[in-house]
């Protein structure tokens, strides 16, 4: 097969960037390690990417919700750093936990007892303290099957951390209030946000996610996280537009006076949702070029005014300062890196 052409879509990843921000989190969890959550391809920034750095900066401990996704792990950690938060759903999740090696969360009873049917060993337990999705109850770590597990990290998972909720205390106290009966080697309560709640949130280790790719969930980050992921998109066709035309799907843009525009490389397939288009622009060397028309799956129709020296060809740079951006399109921060899709080249 020939080689393909240059793509029209591409993804830069600031490695040094992605490592200080996870010193920037492990330094902020205190006395706790951080871990780093690397579910859903790294956010969307990739594994083959994003792995190797976080790894080389110091994280040891990766999670992942897939059994899927723990494959593509293993090129870069060992098993046993590798915990799956969907935990053993079925007798085939436990074996291939027990054939790779690698950590399986469990999540409820009934997971307790088919990775102890499997044949067991340690795992880590996610104890549910409040945001009613995955984990046994409280109560429940009292039953034979959890008691009998051998455990290496309890945890349980915030579910307003991003916000000052008394949400927090509650999971908080409900997290240490977990029968002291139950024996674990360590406790891992905080996410991105959980960290910035402070050194009661720690215990002994962290899981940081959103923020180490950029986001900012709280204030508190501002300061200490830094953009990691830059997409650019290439113009792929110039147009001149005379007054009265329109533009894209529905026709929802008319020029009223000449204009040349760019048609780029970048649609919703790509993650660039509807809610991007009109009102939102691409930038090149620091000019805004506002987008015209609804976004197509493949393409948008950028107004070129500003950068008419602009040919077949160039790149655009695609705005992803995560909170600016979720403010502006009303998309979470989660959504934006996410959904960015496969067509992205390094
Ligand atoms: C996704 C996830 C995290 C990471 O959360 P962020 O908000 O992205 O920092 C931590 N813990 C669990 C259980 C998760 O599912």
């Amino acid at each position: 097969m020939a080689d393909p052409p240059a793509p029209t879509l591409r993804l830069r990843i600031d490695a040094e960037a992605l490592a200080a921000n996870w010193r920037a989190l492990d330094r902020l969890s205190g006395a706790a390690r951080a871990g780093a959550a690397v579910k859903a391809d790294c956010y969307g920034l990739g594994v083959a990417d994003c792995l190797p750095t976080l790894r080389d900066a110091g994280a040891r401990k990766f999670f992942v919700a897939h059994w899927s996704e723990v494959a593509p792990l293993l090129d870069h950690v060992e098993p046993e750093q590798v915990a799956v938060l969907h935990g053993p759903v079925t007798p085939e999740d436990a074996a291939y936990a027990i054939a790779t090696g690698v950590r399986p969360v469990v999540n409820s009873i009934r997971q307790a007892r088919i990775w102890a049917e499997a044949g067991g060993g340690a795992c880590d337990l996610m104890v549910d303290t409040g945001i009613n999705r995955l984990g046994v109850s409280p109560a429940e770590t009292g039953d034979p099957a959890i008691a009998a597990l051998e455990i290496d990290t309890l945890m349980s998972h915030l579910a307003c951390a991003d916000e000052d909720s008394p949400m927090n205390a509650r999971q908080l106290q409900r997290f240490e209030e977990i029968p002291a009966a139950l024996s674990y080697q360590r406790r891992s309560l905080a996410n991105s946000a959980g960290i910035a709640l402070g050194a009661a949130y720690h215990f002994d280790e962290t899981r940081p996610g959103l923020s180490l790719y950029g986001g900012v969930p709280r204030s508190e980050f501002a300061g200490d996280i830094r953009q990691v992921a830059y997409p650019q998109a290439a113009i792929i066709q110039l147009r001149d537009l005379q007054p009265g035309e329109s533009v894209g799907y529905n026709a929802v843009f008319t020029a009223d006076r000449p204009m040349r525009v760019g048609v780029v490389s970048l649609g919703y397939a790509d993650g660039f949702l509807r809610c991007r288009g009109p009102g939102g622009v691409l930038t090149h060397d620091g000019a805004e070029l506002p987008l015209l028309g609804k976004v197509s799956m493949d393409m948008v129709v950028a107004d070129l005014t500003q950068a008419p020296e602009l040919r077949e060809g160039d790149w655009l740079d695609v705005p992803f300062d995560l909170p600016e951006v979720a403010a502006a399109s009303g998309l979470s921060q989660y959504e934006l890196l996410t959904t960015l899709g496969s067509r992205f080249a390094g």
